[in-house]
Formats: structure tokens, sequence, C-alpha cells
């Protein structure tokens, strides 16, 4: 069954539908004509547009998003938010971890071999999360890819061409992509364990 979009509206609609006008803008039903509109005004808005995804086109995506909103069904921005969340809780979680480990280890009683364990437990934990959060990161960066490439008048690609306008400096390029809590501050974690085993076994020395 293929499906057609009202060129005024955007709703999707089975090409075999027997209705005569668009239930949302009252816009008159014709198979050929809302064809040949769509391609016209897809072609005029993203037909120069650089593609940032892989394996669907920007038109594709965006007849997808709208099918997703016409049926009242789960939408790009759905799904944006579960994996924001997912990725903000595995972030807390790693905070929590890497704390209590470090704090353990500062603990003024405690002896060179509880030191060890506590940096070999720690690092090994630290870098299980490490997996987690590093796949939750690529996914959010496909969410959010998706829901900065909808149509113009959306909520997502506003902010971001905003957002990319006024920030333009070095600086706020810094950590795109979420590479901070995804990649480099797991990173920096995982290397304050190993700089603590190393100390341990090659200059303070194990035994005692
Ligand atoms: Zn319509």
């Amino acid at each position: 069954m293929e499906t057609i979009y009202c060129p005024v509206c955007s709703k999707a609609i089975s090409s075999q539908a027997d209705i005569t006008a668009c239930p949302v803008c009252s816009h008159p039903f014709n198979v050929q004509e809302w064809k040949k509109e769509r391609a016209k005004k897809v072609e005029e808005k993203y037909g120069s547009l650089k593609e940032e995804l892989k394996t669907r086109t920007k038109v594709q995506l965006i007849d997808a998003y709208n099918k997703q909103k016409s049926t009242g069904g789960w939408t790009f921005y759905d799904e944006n938010d579960i994996v924001q969340r997912t990725l903000e809780n595995r972030f807390n979680f790693l905070l929590i971890a890497y704390t209590i480990f470090l704090t353990a280890y500062f603990q003024p009683k405690i002896g060179d071999y509880e030191k060890l364990v506590i940096l070999f437990i720690g690092l090994v934990l630290v870098f299980l999360l490490f997996l987690a959060i590093f796949r939750t990161t690529n996914r959010f960066n496909i969410t959010l890819a998706i829901v900065h490439s909808l149509e113009d008048d959306d909520v997502s690609p506003i902010i971001h061409d905003e957002n990319k306008k006024r920030h333009d400096s070095w600086f706020n390029k810094f950590g795109r992509k979420n590479s901070l809590i995804g990649i480099i501050i797991p990173l920096i974690m995982i290397a304050s364990f190993v700089v603590g085993l190393i100390y341990h076994f090659f200059i303070k020395g194990v035994t005692k």
C-alpha cells in the first residue's frame, strides 16, 4: 500500500483512500497532483542539501516522520528522548561508581593490597560502564542527527540552526557529538585507575 502526503499539511494518507479531501486541512484529494506537488516541494527544499544519514535519504526520513505523526505512533522525538535519558542514567551511574572507588582508595587505613584490589575492580567496572555509555552515545548521535534533519519548521532543526549560528566559536565546537560525557570523561576515569595500578606495581612496589 502506497502512502502519499498532503502537499499542504503533510498528512500521510493511503493512495487508495476513499476520500475527496485531506481530513486535516481539507485540501482536495488527488493522487497524481499530490505526488507531483510533494516531489516539487521536496526537490525545492531538500534537493541541494547534504545528506547526513547513511541508510536513508532526507526525503525518506521526513516521509517516515510524517507517517509516525499522522498515525499517532512512536516518533523520532520520542526515541531521541528515551536514548538521551538512558545516556544520562548511565553517566550518572558512572559518576557514582567512580566516586565510590576513589573515596575507598583514599581512606586512611587502607593497605597497599586493598588499594590494589580497589583499583582493579574499579578499572573493570568503569571500563564496562564506558562500553555501555559509548554504545548509547553512538545511538544518541543517530537520533540527534535524525531530529536535526527533519523539516525546516520542526522543533529540532530550528534550534539546531540557531545554535550553530550563535555559538560558532572553537570553544563551543569542543565536545560536540556528546564526546565529553560519552568518551573523554570515561577515558580520564579509566586512565586514573591505570595510573594508580602502574604506581603501585612499578613505583611503590607491591611487597612490603
Ligand atoms: Zn492536508
